[in-house]
């Protein structure tokens, strides 16, 4: 591998526009030379890594249109430049839809969720390592995962959909924005798209370079979160290795309907499994109209981790994906997990 300078970035043409109509005549004359900057955490790893090179930089921060959150529809609508600290303290995001504040509030540490932006949060890459040291593996376009061979250390990545790339999904945002049934709001080449939360990640086998749907030129506005759920029952759990500045091993979302004793209908959605936000549409369909019992969370926590295909270092996600799924169905009943 070619030795690096690291910490010195290389030189780039820097924008930073005041409007999203500024931004999109940016993106659209610069087209795939372009990099979008948000909070830049992301963006500074592999720039001053020198793994990443745009020549040109868009950053966001002036943009004030993108930021800030406010009633739509019954639901919210979220800028994508609103940092996490911003959704953690929300009132309309801690009234309707917790488990969203939750998941901001456990990202990195609070310097971090001070400058880090939702869009960023959901739009970051995968942590690999030896992809983010610049390894030439399948999703920097090469023809090898040096994740996944008999001496790799891969305690943290997939258990699921694994297609070459073993890397996975880091957000602790996205997999409650999915549960919460959340439409994405993009620009493309001048026109509006929605997307739902769920189609918006992409896995290897639609793609394995990225990790959203996003594309050169593309710019996330806002994010949208209809009433459906609002006020329900809403559970995020992480578990990391350290309490503070640590990614989830693997974390889990669910949005329940029912009442303390039966579940009428709920999404789940784990994540830091597979590429992409893992929702458990098996577990789902059984959930609905059972009684939360002991005898019922076991079942769902076998039908949750049904082909699942850990590799070397990381069974370990296996049972722990069990237990989530449990504790998301026990919700304040008395047995224990
Ligand atoms: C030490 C450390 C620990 C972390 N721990 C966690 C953690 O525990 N949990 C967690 O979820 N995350 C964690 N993160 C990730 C961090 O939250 C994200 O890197 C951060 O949210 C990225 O947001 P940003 O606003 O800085 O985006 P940037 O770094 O500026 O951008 C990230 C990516 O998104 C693209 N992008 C950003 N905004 C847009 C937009 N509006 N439209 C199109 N593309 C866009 C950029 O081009 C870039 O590719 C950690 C990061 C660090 C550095
Ligand atoms: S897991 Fe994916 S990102 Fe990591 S080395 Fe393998 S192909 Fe590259």
């Amino acid at each position: 591998m070619p030795a690096s300078i690291r910490d010195v970035m290389p030189a780039f043409e820097l924008f930073q526009p005041a409007s999203v109509a500024d931004t999109l005549g940016l993106l659209e004359r610069h087209g795939s030379d372009a990099w979008i900057m948000a909070g830049g955490l992301d963006t500074f790893d592999w720039l001053k890594d020198r793994i990443q090179k745009p020549k040109v930089v868009i950053d966001l921060s002036n943009v004030s249109e993108l930021r800030g959150i406010k009633e739509r529809d019954g639901g919210i609508e979220i800028g994508a430049l609103t940092t996490l600290t911003t959704i953690t303290r929300d009132p309309l995001v801690t009234g309707k839809y917790r488990m969203l504040a939750e998941a901001a509030g456990l990202v990195a540490s609070p310097q971090i969720r001070n400058q880090g932006t939702l869009g960023g949060n959901l739009a970051q890459d995968a942590r690999c390592w030896y992809y983010r040291a610049g390894w030439p593996c399948y999703r920097a376009g090469g023809n090898i995962c040096y994740a996944d061979t008999p001496t790799s250390l891969n305690r943290e990545h997939a258990i699921f959909e694994a297609d070459r790339c073993v890397a996975v999904n880091p957000s602790d945002t996205a997999p409650t924005l999915i549960a919460l049934d959340a439409q994405f709001v993009i620009m493309r080449e001048g026109r509006e798209q929605v997307v739902s939360a769920q189609d918006f990640f992409v896995g290897p086998g639609i793609d394995i370079t990225r990790l959203t749907m996003l594309q050169p030129g593309d710019l996330l506005t806002a994010i949208r979160i209809p009433g459906t759920w609002a006020g329900k029952e809403l559970f995020f759990e992480k578990v990391r290795d350290r309490q503070v500045w640590d990614f989830a091993l693997v974390n889990i979302a669910a949005a329940i309907d029912g009442s303390a004793s039966t579940i009428t209908r709920t999404r789940m959605v784990v994540n830091g499994v597979a590429a992409r936000p893992h929702r458990l549409e098996a577990v789902e369909a059984f959930l609905a109209g059972k009684s939360r019992t002991p005898e019922v969370a076991e079942q769902a926590a076998d039908l949750a981790v049904a082909g699942a295909e850990p590799l070397r270092h990381n069974a370990y996600k296996v049972p722990l994906v069990r237990n989530l799924v449990k504790r998301a169905i026990r919700g304040g009943a008395e047995w224990t997990s």
